[in-house]
């Protein structure tokens, strides 16, 4: 599969360089030269596939020519060695529980994926060091931290703003050590957004380090996020029912990632994206205009992103046509106020305890499936309840049992290097 960049199509690559380079020389988002086609029995046979088959069969198309199929097989096996359950909320609306990975939040799938490739990559050419540069809104960091941990060649630096993760993200950004190095910084998330970005484009860095991204712009974080939608469609295939997604979303990796399943032939009848209130694309939606919005402060801080990177892959998907988008993406946003009573609604309706991120795409379903009765909702539970426990806590009046893998973390050395701005990023990188 060749990859190019969305700002300048002649820009062409592989994956394997896609994957290094992470962003294009150009500053474009790479996007792969054409949707592959599932095979036309897959669908109607999808039960009979276990997991890991359906995964080969699914991703092996976007990595054909860098990744044999056996390496990618060992891949998918390491990266996806945990749960994704349907959970039932109400007889027409499930959790995708998503976190039951390592770092409790749905990035480890795109993260070890990302990191179990540039493994190969390095290995196969022994080649310089690779640096990972990424900017976190809280689980990003974490995720990748943790994917990338004592990988060979690699270093990870990851730069998070200052008192603005939560306490357990916080601690899974600073407590590993080895090849992991966490910047805090004086900002909000696209202040560190914008310095990576900055980062990748100073020649002087570049000269001395290769740099790579391992946020959603990389195309080996972003692409399997689709796999997501096939384990949850063929768990839900027996009901014949149409099945709509709703994706709470920050960046647009996940929902992107999703459009891509259904352009390859999944049938999903519907995306909801929901956001809280840094709402660029559900005003999009509104208005037919785009305009990125000044970052504010949530409780569902995941999702605090004024100008989503993949927004632009959504437009690409349906050709930049505003009519073909919205036929199939629908728009929620809620504030802090909504997603707390929502957290209450579906602890007291059923037992059930929703993170804020998981929350807003609960309200956004429902609000979706009022319009439109007789279809299957399924959010996407993205985090687990303990990754943001004041906020669980407080708004549910429960205590949430921490698991053990986090307890340990509190009892670990935090550390991180302040930094107020990207001659301080640019003298931590050159030194
Ligand atoms: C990253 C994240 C999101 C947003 O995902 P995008 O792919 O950036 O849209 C939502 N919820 C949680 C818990 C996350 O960590």
């Amino acid at each position: 599969m060749h990859y190019y960049s969305l700002t300048n199509p002649s820009e062409k690559t592989n994956f394997a360089t896609a994957v290094v380079n992470g962003i294009a020389p150009d500053r474009g988002l790479y996007f792969p030269e054409s949707i592959p086609k599932l095979p036309e029995d897959f669908v109607a046979s999808i039960e009979e596939l276990d997991i890991q088959e359906m995964a080969t069969i699914a991703m092996l198309p976007y990595v054909e020519g860098d990744i044999p199929r056996d390496e990618l097989e060992r891949i998918i096996r390491n990266t996806l060695d945990f749960d994704f359950p349907v959970v039932p909320i109400s007889d027409h609306i499930g959790s995708l529980e998503l976190f039951h990975g390592p770092t409790l939040a749905f990035k480890d799938v795109g993260a070890r994926f990302m990191a179990q490739s540039l493994g190969y990559f390095n290995a196969q050419k022994s080649s310089q060091n690779v640096t990972v540069l990424v900017a976190t809104s809280g689980d990003t960091g974490g995720a990748v931290a943790n994917g990338f941990l004592g990988v060979e060649g690699i270093d990870v630096v990851i730069l998070y703003p200052k008192g603005k993760v939560s306490k357990v993200q916080e601690l899974q950004l600073t407590t590993l050590g080895q090849n992991i190095t966490a910047l805090e910084i004086d900002g909000v998330f696209d202040d560190c957004q914008d310095m990576v970005k900055t980062a990748f484009l100073d020649k002087e860095i570049t000269s001395k380090r290769k740099l790579t991204s391992a946020n959603s712009i990389n195309v080996a974080r972003w692409l399997p996020q689709m796999l997501y939608y096939f384990i949850a469609y063929r768990a839900l295939a027996s009901r014949k029912q149409p099945i709509v997604f709703s994706v709470p979303s920050g960046n647009f990796g996940n929902i992107c990632a999703g459009m891509m399943a259904q352009q390859m032939g999944l049938p999903i009848d519907h995306f909801i994206a929901c956001t809280n209130v840094n709402d660029a694309v559900p005003t999009y939606l509104e208005t037919g205009k785009y305009n990125a919005v000044n970052t504010t402060p949530t409780i569902s801080n995941a999702m605090d992103v004024g100008d989503p990177s993949n927004f632009v892959r959504i437009q690409k998907i349906y050709g930049n046509q505003f009519d073909k988008l919205s036929a199939h993406l629908s728009g929620y946003r809620f504030t802090d106020e909504a997603t707390r009573a929502a957290m209450k609604e579906i602890h007291n309706n059923s037992g059930y305890i929703a993170d804020p991120h998981g929350a807003v795409g609960y309200l956004g379903l429902k609000e979706y499936l009022n319009d439109h009765p007789g279809k299957y909702g399924v959010f996407l539970e993205t985090a687990h309840p303990v990754k943001f426990l004041d906020t669980v806590e407080e708004t549910l009046a429960t205590k949430v049992a921490l698991p053990s893998r986090i307890q340990t973390l509190f009892n670990k050395e935090q550390k991180s290097i302040p930094i107020t701005n990207y001659s301080d990023l640019k003298a931590y990188l050159l030194a």
